[in-house]
């Protein structure tokens, strides 16, 4: 039985002993990079099987409208493009199965790799396409609106907006430049500021500073979200927490979060180098991690564009990675 605390915990998760089933390729994660390494390496006869892990399909099975996918001209449902890539990936064979890692032994070839902590994997080369999950501020109402106004992603989402106000929750740089992108593309941007200053690099708060279209809210944190089904606006504390603390509204249309992503990197932190944030570093240019023979696509170790085609890209660069690495070594 899975137990979630194993991939919790900062202990190095145990693999489990036992016969092993032996794969050449095992890919983990079925998201848009886990299907294209699955297209790829099905199609280069590395009789590849996938985990799908406890999101099927991945992120954009929780979206509906995906309109910047090459090759839909009028758009398509997040989850009927993953069950189209699901199919692909069937067509040439890949052997696609419920489960999810919960152990990983790289320190050797073939890798180990525990499923639902009771069966053990052995693969000849290992593609990692786990993803990276968007953090929220853990109100019911960003559920409440999932969809109706709520997103993680401005470059995904921002379109949706165009002349409409917006607000950015967050600081740091990722927050300055979702700010600055939907500056370019809505009428007002509130940024959501819980400090009295930005932790974006410098020339990053200068750009913030000088759209004129960005308002900062500084010390500013959200209380709620409110909206007849769709968002319309937000209620904030000001000076939380201090003798003058109030409450405002500001009339939205969305709300957007940047307050950082979790790479679904844990259960191979102890063999991989992973960035201070937890992102799989790879190769530049290539999908090699420091582990020859463990390839890494995807937003897990994508900091910087975290989108479906660059997923699905790097995925197809994972696959190919692979089936040189078998050529050459096996
Ligand atoms: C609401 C929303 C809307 C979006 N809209 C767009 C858009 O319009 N356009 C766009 O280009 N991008 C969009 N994105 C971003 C896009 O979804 C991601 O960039 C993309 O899905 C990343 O693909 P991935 O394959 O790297 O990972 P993911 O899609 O995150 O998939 C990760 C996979 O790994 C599996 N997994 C994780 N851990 C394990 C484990 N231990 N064992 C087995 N499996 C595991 C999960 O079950 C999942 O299947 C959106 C994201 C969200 C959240």
């Amino acid at each position: 039985m899975f137990n979630s605390l194993d991939l919790l915990s900062s202990q190095k998760p145990k693999t489990v002993t036992g016969e092993a089933e032996r794969v050449k390729c095992l890919i983990i994660g079925s998201g848009p990079a886990g299907y294209t390494a699955a297209i790829y390496a099905a199609r280069a006869n590395l009789n590849p099987v996938m985990f799908e892990g406890l999101q099927p399909g991945g992120q954009l099975t929780t979206t509906t409208e995906v309109e910047n996918f090459p090759g839909y001209p009028n758009g398509i449902t997040g989850p009927e493009l993953m069950e189209d890539l699901k199919k692909q990936a069937a067509r040439f064979g890949t052997d696609i199965r419920w489960g999810i890692a919960t152990a990983t032994d790289l320190s050797s070839r073939p890798f180990k790799i525990t499923i639902d902590s009771a069966k053990l994997i052995e693969a000849e080369v290992l593609i990692i396409a786990t993803g990276a999950t968007a953090q929220y501020l853990g109100l019911s109402d960003e559920q409440k609106y999932a969809g109706g106004g709520v997103s993680a992603c401005a470059t995904c989402d921002g379109f949706f907006y165009r002349k409409k106000d917006v607000a950015v929750v967050g600081g740091g740089d990722t927050a300055a430049e979702e700010a600055i992108y939907l500056a370019g593309l809505c009428n007002k941007v509130y940024m959501i500021v819980r400090r009295d200053e930005l932790r974006a690099s410098k020339v990053m708060q200068d750009r913030v500073i000088n759209t004129p279209n960005i308002e900062v809210l500084w010390k500013h944190q959200t209380k709620g979200i409110f909206g007849e089904g769709v968002v319309e606006g937000a209620e904030l504390y000001k000076n939380k927490g201090e003798a003058n603390e109030e409450i405002v509204k500001i009339k939205i249309d969305g709300f957007f979060l940047a307050i950082g992503h979790k790479p679904n990197s844990e259960i191979f932190s102890h063999y991989l180098e992973l960035d201070e944030v937890g992102y799989i570093k790879t190769i530049p240019g290539t999908s090699k991690t420091n582990v020859p023979g463990v390839f890494a696509c995807g937003d897990v170790q994508d900091p910087h564009y975290r989108q479906a085609i660059t997923a699905a890209g790097s995925g197809c660069m994972a696959a190919i990675d692979a089936e040189r690495f078998i050529s050459e070594h096996i």
